[in-house]
């Protein structure tokens, strides 16, 4: 099976080199040039010029990318050349509607599609054990079980097209909240006068303890805020929710007032700043 992946950010690029690792990988794309020839030297692979190349020559392809525009965009560039009965996976996180919009455009080329966004950070894209949450149908999901194997190590099916998507918009809201707790709780021990490093190695190892903690929690103490996930990611993800939650009456009032600090990041310039960023409006 030939694999290739678009999309070289701070996840696309961990999950290159894991899938590499896997002798899976035989094409990769990025916007920026520099990026994809930097990985193609260190993998000996020849990188793809244009998306609708590196369409032409493979099996199955990966988009990482940012947002819904993006991935639509790619999705429609890779139709003009992608080849009947490939199949094609997006890991970005992004919208049920765009999900199965894409599902559609790919559907008419006799493409299958998969949502299949993912958990675990660029610790989890580097070390191959995402938490992959995926929509579409069943039986593309076990042909390409191989190479979702090569990143994560929890795949779950969820159903149709879009529950992935549906699910990591689940995770995204825990994830605010999780933010919200994590930055408020340290910022107070800082002003205790505590040891911080002693406070995130005790209570990480307590009912209180969680991967945010233990990832972000002695970089953000050092006022270190190099993403990871970045603030303006996680604002769009959050916009994706309280439109779900509108959808459906649901009361998500803790992602509203995360929504809300992001933009105060935004506004002060820290968009491209991890999400642990939001120790700065925390901090005494
Ligand atoms: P990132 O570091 O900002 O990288 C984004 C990638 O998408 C870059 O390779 C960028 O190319 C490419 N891209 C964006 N728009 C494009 C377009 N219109 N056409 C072609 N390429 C485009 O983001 P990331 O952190 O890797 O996140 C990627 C996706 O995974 C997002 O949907 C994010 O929400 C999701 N995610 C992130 C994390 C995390 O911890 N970082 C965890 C789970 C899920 P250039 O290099 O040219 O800019």
């Amino acid at each position: 099976m030939k694999v290739g992946i678009i999309g070289l950010g701070a996840m696309g690029l961990g999950m290159a080199r894991s899938i590499a690792n896997k002798g899976l990988l035989t094409a990769i794309y990025n916007r920026t040039l520099s990026k994809s020839i930097a990985l193609g030297k260190e993998l000996n692979i020849t990188p793809s010029l244009t998306p609708q190349e590196l369409a032409q020559q493979v099996d199955v392809i990966l988009l990482c990318v940012s947002a819904d525009k993006d991935v639509l965009h790619i999705v429609n560039t890779i139709s003009e050349t992608i080849k009947q009965d490939s199949i094609v996976i997006d890991l970005s996180t992004i919208s049920i509607e765009t999900a199965k919009e894409s599902a559609k455009i790919l559907y008419k080329k006799q493409v299958s599609f998969l949502d299949a966004p993912v958990s675990g950070g660029v610790e989890g894209a580097k070390n191959g054990t995402l938490a992959i949450m995926v929509g579409g149908d069943k039986k593309t999901l076990d042909i390409a079980l191989p190479v979702l194997e090569a990143i994560g190590s929890r795949i779950v099916y969820m159903g149709k097209t879009g529950s992935g998507q549906g699910t990591k918009a689940v995770n995204q809201i825990m994830a605010a909240g999780i933010n919200q707790a994590v930055t408020e709780a340290l910022a107070f021990g800082q002003a205790q006068g505590l040891s911080m490093q002693s406070v995130i190695d005790v209570i990480s190892g307590g009912a209180a303890g969680n991967w945010f903690l233990q990832n972000r929690g002695a970089t953000m103490t050092k006022e270190t805020f190099v993403p990871g996930f970045k603030v303006g990611l996680h604002h769009k993800d959050l916009e994706i929710c309280i439109k779900m939650a509108q959808q459906s009456n649901a009361k998500i009032p803790l992602t509203e007032q995360t929504l809300v600090d992001y933009e105060k990041l935004i506004d002060q310039g820290y968009e491209d700043e991890d999400i642990s960023a939001l120790y700065r409006l925390k901090r005494i």
